[in-house]
């Protein structure tokens, strides 16, 4: 199925932006990333992350591979992305704890495979409603689903910033895979908790719906900002075109 796709960054009231993302409409998939704080070279790797994975990602997808390959490509991408991270920090003692989250979507045919580490997002898009496709590594999710927290109590919560797993130098790159069927007009979107730890998931849904992939991302990350998120917001958007009329003309 054809793809349009978009992404966008915000570094919102931060100094810098330890977000990155990017996207791949020909090949059908994306990737968002979003450093850790706390310690130094979040952007660092957050960008060492995306690129690394993207690489392994125009290499592995270019034969349009069913999903298991993708998905075997994906998890190829994560190791790329740790491996890449760990030489970096090794070679650079400041740079030694520095860690990201990855979320990475692939389209193929008429299904997604998205893995992810940490606690950035992937949601898909469909009639009106945003159903998350990941589950965050967070300290926060690990009690929603103990019963212990309410998602509302987790999106205000002190807490609510620390991952339980991440790509870096000590931090277990193992990400989670999951897959499912797409229909014509779904869209596929990744988030930084920029922008999922302010909007709720039907805010969510109704910025993204009815939009090309540009202005649903640009819209996404403003909604956030303008909500009061004062985090790095960033979103990147794939939407699955829906078939044209059959207008095909003949030779006569
Ligand atoms: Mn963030």
């Amino acid at each position: 199925m054809p793809i349009d796709a978009a992404c966008h960054t915000d570094r919102g009231l931060r100094a810098n932006n330890e977000d990155a993302a990017h996207v791949d409409a020909a090949l059908g998939f994306a990737l968002l990333a979003d450093g850790l704080g706390g310690p130094p070279g979040g952007e660092v790797a957050s960008a060492l992350a995306v690129d690394a994975a993207a690489r392994v990602l125009r290499r592995a997808l270019s034969g349009a591979p069913d999903p298991d390959l993708a998905a075997e490509a994906l998890r190829e991408a994560f190791d790329a992305a740790q491996e890449e991270i760990r030489r970096r920090a090794l070679a650079t003692p400041e740079l030694r704890g520095m860690g990201t989250t990855l979320v990475t979507v692939v389209v193929t045919g008429a299904r997604y495979v998205v893995a992810h580490v940490g606690d950035s997002r992937a949601y898909l898009v469909r009639a009106g409603h945003a159903t998350a496709l990941t589950s965050d590594h967070s300290w926060v999710q690990e009690r929603v689903a103990a019963g212990l927290l309410t998602p509302e109590e987790a999106r205000v919560h002190a807490y609510r910033n620390l991952v339980t797993r991440a790509l870096g130098l000590d931090a277990s790159a193992h990400p989670d895979v999951g897959h499912g069927a797409l229909e014509p007009g779904d869209v596929v979107l990744l988030t930084s908790d920029g922008v999922h730890g302010v909007l709720s998931d039907r805010l969510i849904a109704e910025l993204a719906r009815g939009r090309a992939p540009e202005a649903a991302a640009r819209a996404l990350v403003e909604g956030a900002l303008g909500a009061g998120g004062s985090d790095n917001a960033t979103a990147a958007v794939l939407r699955l075109r829906r078939e044209p009329l059959n207008l095909e003309t003949r030779d006569s």
